[in-house]
């Protein structure tokens, strides 16, 4: 590990302050940021520590919730408001990693957790998204974890959380504050695709620090589900994962979510499932043409084709589950 200040400031204005100098970095649970810096893969010149400042509330806003970006993983999974609410969350929560890391993991870091492309957590192969210009040794190796949708020819590597995919499918909107300014910035947006710039993950600024996530009013607690699709049981990324919601009266899907992990560069919304399901029948066809609606162009290569059909079929277990068939 190459040495860094540690810096643990007395609140969040001061944290902003310290994490505005180049090369700073937000330290929280550290259980993305300590292992990467470890391979020295990322390699800060100051942690900021926030994990200790007053931002880990649940609690209720309006017809919504409020979740500080210090919340644990494992306190927002098992919060009541949560449970009764949002379940599709707290299931998404609860097929991430362990208990133990769930526990140190926060809402903040969970947000911006780094790919587990194993060519990026490698610093001695090349890698636009580690060392940009440098090219990406995927496009040539072993792809069978690496996304199908949102790719570019710069960079292939999938986005790994869980709990995002269903942040996207429940309108999610992350709060940040930097300098002078407080921002407010839908999940769609928080994400960014690689592009020519797979360095480039997300919407934040140099210092900008995530204060909390604000989920509306969701008509789909009592129809949802998140199938996850891994190698194992525990400590393994998802190679397709579905997120659904549906909201179903006299019969017919009134409105629908369907966000898609595993198979994406980012958390992955497909409107086009979600138009696919409207007005239809709560069924396995409609589920089945809502599948196959939801992966457009997609740019699967040697080892990852099957993530095609799984995907598709993530998809309609999870339609399936949600509508509550056994
Ligand atoms: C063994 C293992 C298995 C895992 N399995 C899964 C899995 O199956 N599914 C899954 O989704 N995840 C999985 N994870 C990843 C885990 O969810 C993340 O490591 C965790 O959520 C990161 O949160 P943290 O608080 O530890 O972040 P940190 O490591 O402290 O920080 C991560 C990044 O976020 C930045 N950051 C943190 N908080 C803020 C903030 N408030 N504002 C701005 N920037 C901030 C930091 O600067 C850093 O760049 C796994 C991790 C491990 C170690
Ligand atoms: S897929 Fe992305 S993260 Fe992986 S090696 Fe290529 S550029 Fe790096």
């Amino acid at each position: 590990m190459k040495p860094f200040t540690y810096v643990r400031p007395a609140d969040a204005k001061a944290a902003i302050a310290a994490a505005g100098a180049s090369g700073a970095s937000f330290l929280a649970g550290g259980t993305t940021l300590v292992d990467l810096m470890r391979l020295e893969v990322m390699s800060p010149s100051a942690l900021v520590d926030v994990g200790h400042l007053p931002l880990s509330q649940i609690e209720r806003r309006g017809d919504g919730i409020r979740i500080g970006a210090m919340a644990r993983n494992s306190d927002v999974a098992t919060h009541a408001l949560v449970v009764e609410r949002y379940p599709l969350l707290a299931q998404a929560l609860l097929a991430g990693a362990s208990q133990q890391v769930r526990n140190m993991a926060t809402v903040g870091g969970n947000l911006l957790q780094r790919t587990r492309c194993p060519y990026f957590r490698d610093p001695a192969v090349p890698c636009n998204k580690r060392a940009p210009g440098t090219g990406c040794s995927a496009l040539d190796g072993y792809t069978r974890s690496h996304a199908i949708l949102g790719t570019s020819s710069s960079c292939i590597a999938t986005h790994p959380s869980d709990m995002c995919v269903a942040l996207v499918a429940l309108d999610a909107v992350v709060h940040t504050r930097s300098g002078g300014r407080d921002r407010a910035i839908p999940i769609g947006e928080f994400h960014t695709l690689p592009g020519d710039h797979p360095e480039v993950e997300n919407a934040l600024e140099q210092g900008e620090l995530v204060t909390h996530v604000e989920l509306p009013a969701s008509p789909f607690a009592a129809h949802a589900r998140y199938v996850k699709v891994r190698d194992r049981a525990a400590f393994a990324f998802a190679l397709a994962a579905a997120a659904v919601g549906l909201d179903v009266a006299d019969g017919r899907i009134r409105a629908a979510r369907v966000a898609l992990g595993g198979v994406a560069t980012k958390p992955w919304r497909s409107l086009e499932a979600e138009q696919a399901l409207v007005g239809q029948p709560p069924s396995r066809a409609s589920f089945e043409r809502a599948a196959a609606a939801a992966i457009v162009d997609p740019k699967p290569r040697r080892d990852n084709a099957f993530k095609v059909g799984l995907a598709k079929n993530t998809i309609v277990r999870a339609l399936e589950l949600a509508w509550g068939a056994p």
